[in-house]
Parts: structure tokens; sequence; C-alpha cells
């Protein structure tokens, strides 16, 4: 798998709920593989951005599987975590805008609204369940991961178009043009 299998908006399966992984086998272990080297190729050809994480539907895998690097700070270390069924039990603390990206939509980042600290329950790839507490930057890409799994993209979350910005060639943000601004698709809630 290589960046080109990563898709894009506005392919509508983004905006489609993930099935469930009910039984763990090869075939799971064989898409999270799939889906780390997809961040990996992606990350290589992207000079200013990391490839912090991965849900399968950015394969075009209707699965609830998501894959998260181990370090945000080292891009030499390309381990993951790969997380079945992620769920978030519980949020805290006060909601701030940071800039977020998306390797399914490409160069263009927003300020999007997320709990600072947040409770994840999930399976591993030996299907024992894992639970964990993520904060910072960790706890915003468990928020947008598990968007993906929900239909949700980041520029749904986006309340105000003059809050996306285009990634410049020399790795600078510059504010959109109205002719720019990608359809979103606000979550129900
Ligand atoms: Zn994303």
């Amino acid at each position: 798998m290589t960046a080109k299998d990563i898709i894009t908006i506005p392919n509508p399966l983004l905006r489609q709920k993930s099935q469930r992984i009910g039984h763990i086998d090869a075939s799971i272990e064989e898409l999270a593989r799939q889906m780390m080297s997809a961040t990996l190729d992606w990350e290589a050809q992207r000079e200013h951005e990391f490839g912090a994480a991965l849900a399968a539907v950015q394969i075009g895998q209707m699965y609830r599987v998501v894959v998260v690097r181990h370090d945000f700070d080292d891009k030499a270390n390309k381990e993951f975590g790969v997380f079945i069924n992620p769920e978030i039990v519980k949020y805290e603390g006060q909601p701030a805008e940071e800039l977020e990206g998306c390797l399914s939509v490409k160069d263009l980042y927003g300020a999007v609204k997320r709990y600072p600290k947040v409770k994840v329950k999930a399976l591993n790839l030996d299907g024992r369940p894992v639970r964990l507490t993520a904060t910072g930057f960790l706890a915003r890409v468990f928020q947008h991961e598990i968007d993906h799994t929900n239909g949700i993209v980041f520029v749904d979350r986006v309340d105000d178009p003059r809050k996306l910005y285009r990634l410049e060639a020399n790795g600078e943000f510059s504010p959109i043009a109205i002719s720019e601004r990608p359809a979103t698709n606000p979550p129900a809630e």
C-alpha cells in the first residue's frame, strides 16, 4: 500500500460509518500493516507534514481499525499502535481549538475544538481489551481518528470557513479563497 491508496475528500466513503470488527484474524493484522505502510509512504512524500495516524476507511476499508504512531516527535520511529473498535468512553477538560490536518484532506488545515483529555477503550491485535488515557496531541489524534470511523472528517467540525488554511510549498499557512473551501457535512450532534 502506498500514498496513492489513501482516499481523499470528496470521496463519499469518508462520510460513512465503518463496521465493528467481530473476529480478529490475520486479515485484520494485514489491514493494519497496509495502513501503516500507506501512512509512511504518504509521509515520505510530504516535506512539512507528519503521518500521525490513519483509520481504515482512509484506504477504503470500512472497518473500525485505527493505527497511531508511537512517537509524534520522531519521524525515524516508524512504529504504530493498533486500535480495533476504538471508542471514547470519557471526555475531560475544556475543549480547545488547534490546527488540524488529515491525510485525506490534501494541503488543508483547520482549527478544530477537541477535548484535552479522553479515555479510550479498544481491542489490540490479540483481541485483548485495552484502556488508555490520552492527553494533549494524542487526545486530539484519537478524537480525529474515531471521528473517521463514524464518517466524520475534521473539516466537518470547522465551524467557520475562515479557520481553514492552505499549507504552502514553503511550509507556511495561508488563508484560502471561498472557491477552495471544501464541502462539509457537519455532524448531527
Ligand atoms: Zn484524518
